[in-house]
């Protein structure tokens, strides 16, 4: 889908750009130590890093992952992200603690709470019950499940029920590796509902939502090509927490769907980024001037290096010269560096072998 901005567009100029599937709590991640053992699959880097990872989250590192990783997203001219969050020994509290942070910084997001029954029937019911504090209390999100393979068929159905009593859909990863139970969902998707990678789903999978295509993570982890143009579904594109540069994203998108299909289009391709204002219409009125123009999908899948002079987010100038007007960026970066020294030592203390 694609929704025309209000007023006229710079040949620079493009509306905000949206990332429909961020993990901010990874923006710290970089540097982390190197894993107990080397993951051979995309299960083994689950086990040895992400599920790590999260755990050592805290409410200090949720805040300053948060903000860096909006800081970044605001520096690539991305003013929405789309945010699913994990941190199973801090629930409580945290889907605010990643919107007050993106406020803070000015970058628009939609939070969710990856509900998972790893950790026992508790730890989906606080996974429930902060998706349901959030959206109770006038929060921005959906409601967060993290796979079907992790979820329980009673979980995954509170989920849902309970994205239903919000009037919001289910952002929820979907057959991201081969060895995902995503039949389990059938039966519970609606239009509404944010359904991540699809990597593994069949053309005909009748799930009903927008198909979220990450390719960068999607060859990161080896999981392979999830040929996004082959679904009825609206496609959006994220980048499963490598940041939030959508034009890089766009262009990484672009040549891995060339090599799958060579008729394939810039203008396909950027149908797929603009997507993401389904969830975000306002950012068709933010302004980013970039430092080339014209803003063509055909010149921008062949152009690298094309950076933002100036970001307008509902009429505030919140990025102009390679810097926020709000924020000392200088102190965020060292604030995170520190956040991020406390967390790789918390990594010592998490389990170090599959369980
Ligand atoms: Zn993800």
């Amino acid at each position: 889908m694609s929704v025309e901005p209000r007023a006229e567009l710079a040949p620079n100029e493009t509306p905000g750009l949206v990332c429909a599937h961020h993990h901010l709590y990874s923006a710290l991640a970089r540097g982390m130590p190197a894993p107990p053992g080397v993951p051979e699959n995309f299960l083994e880097i689950l086990h040895l890093v992400w599920w790590r990872l999260d755990m050592a989250l805290d409410e200090d590192t949720i805040e300053w992952s948060a903000k860096l990783g909006a800081l970044e997203a605001l520096q690539r001219g991305c003013t929405a992200i789309i945010d699913h969050h994990e941190s199973p020994n801090a629930i409580d509290g945290s889907l605010s603690i990643i919107a007050d942070a993106c406020a803070e910084i000015g970058v628009r997001v939609n939070c969710s709470y990856g509900v998972t029954d790893r950790h026992g029937p508790d730890g989906a019911a606080a996974g429930l019950a902060e998706n349901d504090r959030f959206l109770s209390n006038g929060g921005r999100g959906m409601v967060g499940l993290h796979a079907a393979f992790t979820c329980s068929d009673e979980t995954i159905a509170a989920a849902a029920e309970l994205a239903d009593r919000h009037g919001v859909g289910v952002h929820v990863h979907v057959a991201e590796g081969d060895r995902d139970t995503w039949e389990q969902l059938r039966g519970h998707t609606r239009d509404n509902w944010w359904l991540i990678h699809g990597v593994h789903l069949p053309d005909d999978h009748g799930l009903s939502g927008t198909i979220v295509h990450n390719p960068r993570s999607n060859m990161n982890n080896a999981v392979g090509y999830a040929a996004p143009q082959r679904f009825e579904n609206p496609i959006a594109l994220g980048t499963d927490g490598i940041g939030a540069d959508m034009l890089d994203e766009f262009r990484v998108a672009f040549v891995a769907a060339r090599a799958h299909e060579v008729t394939t289009t810039p203008d396909d391709v950027w149908s797929w980024l603009q997507a993401g204002a389904g969830l975000f219409p306002e950012v068709v009125d933010d302004r980013v001037a970039w430092d080339y123009a014209p803003m063509d999908p055909w010149r921008l899948a062949y152009s690298p290096g094309v950076s933002p002079q100036q970001v307008t987010i509902e009429g505030e100038i919140v990025w102009e010269q390679g810097r926020s007007t709000r924020i000392d960026a200088d102190e965020v970066k060292a604030k995170a560096a520190e956040a991020a020294t406390r967390l790789f030592r918390r990594l010592d203390d998490t389990p170090r072998f599959f369980h």
